[in-house]
């Protein structure tokens, strides 16, 4: 199988189904704004549109489907779990059962008999909702401490902690207590500083901070952390950053909580980012692939923060046995497969051809950096002739689109192209990737800087409706 896009975009079939999306729907809805498409399914790493347009798909539901599309085991795990159960509250059912030591089995060793779960709503937002809870509860303390360019959800509570200013500029009220530190986006430093020379001030910014009687900032319940940032642009966490976060966070009895929402389940090339740096969190928020393709969200936490009392934290749907079966079974494929040995290697592959095409003179001054970790890789893109990055990146997201290759944007301003493909990605699918991705920058390269007439060499129509 390969990609294949047959009329232009939107097609006439998606055309109608975006039309009507647009009538029924709220203004909020993002995605088919910039990739105008009606999903009629998919298979393995290939979404299909209404029109019979075939894209790899580098977007995974937003990392939710780990295996792709229709994976037959995950399929089947879920349709014998239908005819026995599909929503149990929190009771134990024997579907909960086998999910639940899998997902502690999932653990470094050296945590796996201190660490609880509890299950939540089925969203990221809800996890992380539930661990700021959680926190609060075992501390008594009231504020939170997060970081620039972080996102953890879109909920109040998630918001107020998230780093994305426009989605809240104009909500008032929002969780009070919050305080932003910088990150290690050492490509952009937000203390204008040199990676190779600098003592990660960021973090020790952080420290001074609470230490200063006078700097204003309370013992927070919490530090919130990604390992590496996704929508923030795909920026894996300096690991010194990380070692020392942990080191103060403990001196001063402070729970870090690690957003492993997207990170999680395999995406970097471990079962959680955190294990990359040699860390151990007091409290895990995993969501999105968790469940197998079916909503689930979850808090693993050391058990001497479990200060709830029965129903401090409840919710209806925290009880998915489809996602529970459905999630087991990822699981199991991930051990017996050994996805994560796969996800480094393909991911490396995968590094190396963006990195190559930062190295090619047509193409690499657009490209500002390349990172990322397994498969959770991001390309920023610099401005380019008059364009600014986010325009850049923009035009280089419907250059691929219009070649088969769907992908999402992050950072700042969106100018970050960010690629998150199925975990079981071929390397034959990774590099038809790389070859739609040099043929995009190619064609965006050549119209910033020569002007709007280049003809695309992949016989995809001039028309779209959207210009982003
Ligand atoms: N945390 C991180 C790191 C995320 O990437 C997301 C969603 O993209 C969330 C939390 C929120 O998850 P959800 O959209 O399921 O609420």
């Amino acid at each position: 199988m390969s990609a294949s896009v047959v009329t232009s975009l939107p097609g006439p079939a998606s055309r109608r189904l975006l039309e009507q999306q647009e009538r029924d729907e709220s203004s909020a809805r993002t995605y088919p704004r910039h990739t105008p498409i009606a999903v009629a399914g998919g298979q393995g790493s290939y979404l299909h549109d209404v029109d019979g347009n075939r894209f790899l798909d580098f977007l995974s539901g937003a990392g939710v489907l780990a295996l792709g599309h229709g994976n037959p085991e995950l399929i089947a795990a879920a349709q014998a779990q239908l005819n026995v159960a599909t929503h149990m509250l929190d009771f134990p059912t024997e579907a909960k059962s086998e999910f639940s030591t899998r997902l502690l089995g999932m653990l470094p060793e050296a945590m796996r008999d201190r660490m609880k779960i509890h299950f939540c709503g089925p969203t990221g937002a809800d996890g992380i909702d539930a661990a700021l809870k959680l926190c609060k509860t075992a501390t008594g303390r009231a504020d939170v401490i997060s970081f620039h360019g972080g996102f953890h959800g879109s909920t109040q509570s998630t918001l107020a902690i998230t780093g994305l200013r426009g989605s809240k500029e104009h909500l008032h009220n929002l969780l009070p207590g919050t305080t932003f530190f910088p990150y290690s986006y050492c490509f952009k430093c937000p203390l204008a500083l040199n990676p190779d020379s600098c003592q990660v001030n960021c973090v020790r910014y952080l420290e001074n901070l609470l230490a200063d009687p006078n700097g204003g900032v309370r013992l927070p319940a919490a530090v919130v952390l990604e390992m590496v940032q996704g929508e923030g642009g795909v920026v894996p966490a300096r690991a010194e950053f990380v070692t020392e976060l942990r080191r103060i966070t403990r001196e001063r009895n402070i729970p870090l909580v690690v957003d492993e929402v997207q990170t999680g389940c395999g995406r970097t090339g471990t079962w959680y980012a955190f294990e990359q740096y040699g860390i151990e969190p007091d409290v895990i928020v995993s969501s999105k692939a968790l469940g197998g393709g079916h909503p689930a969200s979850v808090i693993i936490y050391d058990e001497r923060l479990d200060g709830w009392a029965p129903g401090a934290h409840t919710g209806t749907f925290r009880g998915n046995q489809l996602a529970f079966a459905a999630g087991a079974a990822l699981m199991r494929i991930v051990e017996r497969d050994d996805v994560l040995a796969h996800v480094r290697e393909i991911g490396e592959f995968l590094r190396a051809g963006l990195d190559a095409l930062q190295l090619n003179h047509a193409i690499g001054p657009m490209i500002g950096e390349v990172r990322g970790r397994g498969l959770m890789l991001g390309v920023e893109l610099n401005p380019l002739g008059s364009w600014t990055a986010s325009e850049v990146a923009g035009r280089v997201r419907m250059a691929a689109l219009r070649r088969g290759l769907l992908f999402e944007l992050a950072g700042r301003d969106d100018c970050v192209a960010r690629f998150l493909p199925p975990l079981n990605l071929s390397r034959g699918e990774a590099q038809e990737a790389l070859d739609i991705l040099g043929a995009a920058f190619a064609e965006v390269s050549a119209e910033a800087l020569g002007g709007a007439h280049v003809g695309r060499q992949d016989g995809s129509h001039e028309k779209e409706g959207i210009h982003v």
